[in-house]
């Protein structure tokens, strides 16, 4: 394998590297907005949970107050029967005062009977309307995690693909070469090559010494960038332009 077929499979290592380092960046942000739409559904959840509470709690006060209003009533009802039987005008001013005190009472327990029938109609509007609000939720929250999953399975896809194709790409590279291009790679944010046109560094865009360009253009020795240590080649004699006519 000759020096500048290495060095055309390094551009090309370079190359897969850095879409690997795209794809997992992009990968990255799934499970990061799989749990902003599990925080958006919590709270919707949260809200329609609060409503049925709000409105259940309106149903148990409701029947207390109608179970005990029944009693007071029966009671009432009781007193009224007996006041026929009472023989002294004392005895009947006192047990209609009772019954007139406990009838108040009881029209006071309707009241508020009826006052929280009338809250109950306007919690269950704001409970269908949350209801329809988290089911409304929930469908776009399925509908964009499925989105994610096969987003997922694609980037999962692409990854294997681009193993491959990094495998095939360091086999033209020798070893020693290789060991060079990951030091560098590690130490220069993922860059390790990088080809020179005209007479910069597409590394660090700053130009080379004119006598190293020439080297490069030869292309049949490994040389290093003098300002920003990469490996650098020449893109027209690694790559060279297409024959054309
Ligand atoms: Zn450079």
């Amino acid at each position: 394998m000759s020096l500048r077929e290495k060095l055309k499979a390094l551009e090309e290592l370079q190359q897969i590297d850095l879409d690997v380092t795209g794809v997992r960046g992009e990968a990255e942000g799934i499970p990061v907005r799989r749990a902003e739409i599990d925080a958006v559904l919590a709270v919707a959840k949260k809200a329609y949970e609060a409503e049925k509470s709000r409105i259940e709690d309106n149903e148990r006060e409701r029947r207390q107050i109608e179970s005990l209003l029944g009693m007071e009533r029966d009671k009432v009802k009781k007193w009224e029967s007996r006041l026929g039987d009472i023989k002294t005008p004392r005895e009947y001013a006192a047990l209609s005062r009772e019954i007139d005190i406990a009838r108040k009472t009881n029209d006071s327990q309707s009241e508020q009977l009826r006052q929280l029938a009338s809250a109950a109609i306007e919690m269950r509007r704001v409970l269908d309307a949350s209801a329809d609000a988290l089911s409304e939720k929930e469908m776009a929250a399925k509908e964009e995690l499925d989105a994610l999953s096969r987003r997922e399975a694609d980037f999962a896809t692409r990854l294997r693909e681009l193993d491959v194709r990094r495998g095939e790409a360091a086999r033209k590279v020798d070893p020693a070469l290789l060991g060079r291009y990951e030091n560098i790679k590690r130490r220069r944010a993922g860059i390790a090559v990088c080809p020179v046109v005209g007479n910069t560094c597409r590394g660090c865009n700053r130009n080379i010494p004119p006598q190293l360009s020439l080297v490069l253009r030869r292309a049949d020795s490994v040389e290093s960038c003098p300002n920003c240590n990469r490996i650098i080649y020449s893109a027209e004699a690694v790559n060279p332009p297409a024959a054309t006519g």
